[in-house]
């Protein structure tokens, strides 16, 4: 039979599991743990001998049903989710780094994955920093002990795009742990296995989630990185089949030990958003495209920062890797014009962080998310000190160019 289509697959996703009266929804498992007739079940589970639950701070039925949901999603090898993107992400540097060792990373993160580079710092890891739309510079800052490369697939706020395929090639190459987040392209734009990345993370809260009313994190192996050559492994787990030997120990330092873990609740909530991710994501990528173009010819705006126009530096590469060009833009009102008094003037956006949400949200990008790290910070990352950012959501197309065009006028 042919392969199903995304959807397809999400939406019968938890029917074909054999569920109990034929519920077409998993229920949600709240156990925290799980008591077995004969003790030697719970020690083979506890010695590995055997698949099955035990406590829910490394998984619950909901949350493996999750992982393999988001598994096969990313046609990876093994998911592990997390209480949040945050935790995911910092699971894997704790997890998989430890002192001595360097990574090489985009310059243009997530503001918090930057932040979390301080704190590594303080724990002998070291961190360069590189402008990653170009290869040359990941591979002019590989060191001999260099363990691992860090980008995100689409930067926010300023929507630059890695080199993501050459990166991947740097990386297969050197035998270097290639890492993407792909959050702001999700599964259904971009598949970070084709460009031969080897760990995705994702944040769960953003376009997965949709709803903006849950809080997760993910992170697969794409089964392409030989573990057995990585030196960062415990003894512990240098066991059975070394594919997973990275997953093992992500698990059990990563959920066991740092206890991160996602709730079945959170996990129940986060499956049924999936189930429309493709839909909301095709809706508010074509909305933000038809916004983008309205306001790069908008004589009150000075620049706009969208992938899928083809005056954006990485127009190319967006077209030829991500399906559509996402759901976040961002825009520099010509100089002298108030952002706060736009954002004000907005009626249907509301003035609010975070991404992905089925609602437009907008805010500020200086006084706000990238307002710790400083002005010098923030010009080495092409942030404005006007920047205004947007997530563009799932409203009717017109209304949102409607909301964006008198919002102007209001100027
Ligand atoms: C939001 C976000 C994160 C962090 O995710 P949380 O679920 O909010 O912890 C990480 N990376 C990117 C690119 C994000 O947008």
């Amino acid at each position: 039979m042919k392969e199903q289509g995304f959807t397809t697959h999400l939406v019968h996703h938890d029917h074909n599991q054999n569920l109990e009266f034929g519920a077409i929804h998993a229920p949600i498992y709240n156990s925290a743990t799980y008591g077995y007739d004969d003790i030697h079940d719970l020690i083979d589970i506890f010695q590995g001998r055997q698949i099955g639950q035990a406590y829910a701070r490394q998984a619950t039925p909901t949350i493996d049903m999750l992982q393999n949901m988001i598994c096969e999603m990313e046609q990876g090898k093994a998911s592990l989710c997390f209480s949040s993107g945050m935790a995911a992400i910092v699971a894997v540097f704790l997890t998989l780094l430890k002192g001595g060792d360097h990574i090489v990373a985009s310059r243009f993160l997530f503001g918090n994955t930057s932040s979390v580079f301080g704190t590594l710092k303080s724990f002998g890891i070291e961190v360069t920093l590189v402008d990653a739309t170009n290869v040359a510079n990941v591979a002019a800052a590989c060191q001999a002990n260099t363990k691992m490369v860090f980008v995100e697939t689409i930067a926010n706020p300023a929507t630059q795009v890695c080199d993501l395929a050459e990166i991947g090639e740097l990386c297969d190459a050197k035998g270097l742990l290639y890492v993407v987040d792909n959050t702001l392209t999700s599964a259904y734009l971009f598949q970070p296995k084709a460009v031969k990345c080897h760990l995705i993370v994702t944040s769960l809260s953003k376009y997965f989630g949709g709803h903006g009313n849950v809080i997760g994190g993910s992170v697969t192996d794409t089964g392409l990185f030989d573990w057995s050559q990585y030196p960062n492994i415990f003894e512990a787990y240098r066991k059975g089949d070394p594919a997973m030997w990275g997953y093992a120990q992500m698990k059990k330092k990563g959920l066991r030990d740092m206890g991160a873990c996602l709730s079945s609740e959170a996990a129940g909530q986060l499956a049924l958003g999936s189930e429309t991710m493709a839909l909301r994501v095709k809706q508010s990528s074509s909305s933000a495209l038809a916004l983008a173009l309205m306001l790069e010819n908008h004589p009150k705006v000075e620049r706009v920062y969208y992938p899928g126009l083809e005056s954006h530096p990485e127009y190319a590469r967006a077209k030829s890797l991500f399906s559509a060009s996402g759901s976040m833009l961002s825009l520099d009102l010509k100089e002298g014009l108030d952002c706060c008094q736009f954002l004000n003037a907005l009626k249907l956006v509301i003035s609010a962080t975070h991404l992905g949400d089925n609602r437009s949200l907008a805010l500020p990008v200086a006084p706000t998310i990238f307002h710790e790290i400083g002005l010098a910070a923030r010009q080495e990352s092409g942030i404005s000190e006007n920047m205004i950012r947007c997530s563009i959501g799932i409203e009717d197309t017109d209304d949102l160019l409607a909301d964006f065009t008198q919002a102007l006028a209001n100027l």
